[in-house]
């Protein structure tokens, strides 16, 4: 288990400079990767599933593990495509969770309309791989349980280094808003040191910084203030 690394970043505004501490959210961290599972699981449930699929590879056909996950991951987005052409009004949407043990590749899927037949069919046709499991998703406990589950398994990572792959409007609209408006990182500086390295360094060109109660140090503004 690796521990937290150090980072930080900084962001200047009308009132003032912000340093913050920057968590490294590695999923073996064991600060962030607690932290990057719920977040996964809340990212789970927002995209209110209501099939979960798991598909597996033969590994026979591939030489190495990249090979069939990628095989896999490009024979499912032919069939999102597919089926977005053919049940139009389904508006087909998944999360998916990448476990490496078994080359499997549980998802949640929201495709109402799709009879579940469908989509087997579809798999064993063309799969490179089959499906194992299709079931009703009943209720976000449920997903988050399953969520857990595939989590708690050997960390997968493949050529991005993603442990899991969504599509564009997963989440529902507000939760999507909620996010964009808190969470700008083109605003913010990002640093490879402690925060507290980049509040001295920050001090060498005249800032004075405090530690906020609410976390990170603010600097009030230094040229041309309001005092
Ligand atoms: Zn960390």
């Amino acid at each position: 288990m690796l521990a937290c690394r150090p980072g930080a970043i900084s962001r200047a505004t009308p009132k003032g400079t912000i340093v913050r501490e920057l968590p490294c959210r590695c999923w073996e961290c064991i600060d962030c990767g607690p932290q990057r599972k719920r977040a996964l699981m809340a990212l789970a449930r927002d995209g209110k599933p209501d099939t979960l699929l798991t598909l597996t590879v033969d590994p026979a056909n591939f030489e190495t593990k990249e090979e069939a996950h990628d095989a896999l991951k490009h024979r499912y987005s032919d069939f999102v495509e597919m089926a977005r052409k053919k049940w139009p009004k389904t508006r087909v949407e998944y999360l998916g969770v990448i476990e490496a043990t078994k080359l499997g590749w549980p998802h949640f899927m929201r495709a109402p309309f799709i009879p579940q037949r469908s989509i087997s069919r579809y798999f064993e046709k063309h799969g490179v791989g089959k499906i194992v499991d299709i079931r009703k998703v009943r209720g976000t406990r449920q997903v988050a349980a399953y969520v857990a589950k595939y989590l708690s398994k050997k960390p997968a990572r493949f050529g991005d280094g993603k442990r899991y792959v969504r599509s564009q409007s997963w989440e529902s609209q507000e939760a999507k808003a909620w996010r964009q408006e808190n969470v700008k990182p083109h605003l913010w500086q990002l640093w490879d040191r402690a925060a507290f390295l980049v509040v001295e360094h920050l001090e060498t060109f005249g800032h004075k910084f405090f530690e906020c109660p609410s976390g990170g140090w603010l600097s009030p503004p230094i040229f041309g203030g309001s005092r």
